[in-house]
């Protein structure tokens, strides 16, 4: 052991996919359905309201803010939520902003977890779970949410949970569990059913759940996004994540947060206060001001929660289309802003003899990457260890592209399959 060797807790944890492909893209400049971004422009009165921030008059702004959250912020999200969970939500206590919903997961989980305590993950997951559990001296216990369709179309919907399985991972150990709906990458929205027999679970076991809703405006109609903390007596016991990113399509912007009861905000404050203590006051501001806009508008034509959605479910179904159309089998998502599709059926038109990854997907889409320029992200990234094999033979695209660049992704596929 060298002095300067990586910590243990984090070995093991030295390769992400995002490093890698972002990387790959830079290289070999396909075309990006990788990472999940906007190539379109965000609401105009959000990047008006950063613009006039950055000129106005309130020079204030340009310094720290407060740590848990700026004040206006807080205010509108206090807002938006006590109407969307029907209870008053104290801005002061209950809700915490932060570097992104990254770090809503890290300081939540870090906030709370225990050495030895276990965490229930479903598979596949955003990456970035497992190693937060574990270096938070937490044990991942995964479950994998199944395809149980084997003909026809399928739909997110059609990946399920085995509840009998789910509750044999619940015990005297478990202290949380992490849910994320809308889902990265499958596009699931969780039914009320299923979040219900997770509420069950967590309520018998006294396990908090931590539910990763950054998705939560991306719900195709005519599905429903569901908050677990409205379940019966599940506000006591979840802390819900969202991410500015996502809602407004400014990725880059990297502001997220959390709410829940005060007590278990109080834990996540405390990491926050021990490691970013504060995030960045314009964009708070300009996000605020995006949610004052918003506010008045929920459920109309007009709001941005409601026409994005609906100009995303035309993506999803030409992306779909095109897909099939080169013999790929896409789950059609009921939300987000993702596809996965089973590329095996194209196998033998691929060599990846070339390729040394230990996945087949990474194999894949490396060589698509390279040799036909479109770039997808290796799915079994999202797998633990035990269930990579299960993301093999899938790809993921992002479908939250001009209608220009889906088109040329189509064209892309269709033109290499009729080679
Ligand atoms: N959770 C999920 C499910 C995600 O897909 C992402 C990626 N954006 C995040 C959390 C992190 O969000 P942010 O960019 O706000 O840090
Ligand atoms: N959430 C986005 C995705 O899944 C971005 C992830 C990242 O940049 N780490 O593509």
């Amino acid at each position: 052991m060298n002095k300067f060797d990586l910590p243990e807790r984090y070995v093991g944890n030295d390769k992400s996919v995002w490093v890698e492909y972002i990387q790959l893209a830079l290289e070999h400049k396909p075309l990006n359905l990788g990472q999940g971004f906007a190539d379109f422009a965000p609401p105009d009165y959000i990047t008006k309201a950063l613009a006039d921030i950055s000129q106005g008059p309130n020079v204030l702004l340009h310094q720290y803010t407060r740590g848990f959250g700026h004040p206006r912020l807080i205010t509108a999200l206090s807002k938006l939520y006590s109407k969307l969970i029907g209870r008053e939500i104290n801005p002061q206590t209950e809700i915490l902003v932060t570097s992104g919903a990254y770090e809503a997961l890290y300081a939540c989980i870090n906030g709370h977890i225990e050495t030895g305590d276990e965490v229930i993950i479903m598979d596949p997951y955003f990456d970035c779970y497992d190693p937060m559990v574990r270096t938070a001296g937490g044990i991942p216990k995964s479950i994998p949410l199944r395809l149980k369709k084997t003909s026809g179309p399928i739909s997110s919907s059609d990946w399920v949970l085995d509840s009998q399985e789910l509750e044999s991972l619940f015990n005297k150990k478990t202290k949380m569990i992490i849910l994320n709906t809308p889902h990265n990458p499958l596009g699931k929205v969780f039914s009320l059913e299923e979040l219900t027999i997770i509420a069950d679970l967590c309520k018998k076991w006294n396990v908090l759940c931590i539910s990763d809703e950054v998705y939560e405006w991306l719900v195709f109609e005519p599905n429903k996004h569901v908050r677990i903390a409205t379940l019966p007596d599940m506000w006591e016991r979840t802390i819900t994540i969202g991410s500015a990113g996502k809602t407004f399509s400014v990725t880059g912007w990297k502001t997220g947060w959390a709410y829940g009861p005060a007590n278990l905000m109080r834990n996540a404050q405390v990491v926050h206060q021990n490691c970013v203590y504060t995030c960045t006051t314009p964009i708070q501001e300009a996000i605020a001001i995006g949610f004052e806009i918003e506010i008045p508008k929920l459920g109309q034509d007009d709001c941005y929660f409601v026409s994005l959605p609906r100009m995303l479910k035309a993506k999803r179904d030409y992306m779909a289309k095109f897909l099939s159309d080169v013999g790929m089998i896409p789950t059609v998502p009921e939300g987000g802003f993702f596809m996965i599709a089973d590329w095996s059926p194209l196998e033998s038109k691929i060599d990846l003899s070339q390729e040394t990854d230990q996945y087949k997907d990474y194999r894949f889409t490396k060589w698509m990457t390279k040799n036909i320029g479109l770039q997808g992200i290796p799915p079994s990234a999202f797998y633990s260890n035990d269930y990579k094999h299960l993301g093999e033979n899938l790809v993921r695209y992002c479908f939250i592209k001009t209608d220009e660049n889906l088109k040329k992704a189509a064209d892309i596929l269709l033109t290499w399959k009729n080679k």
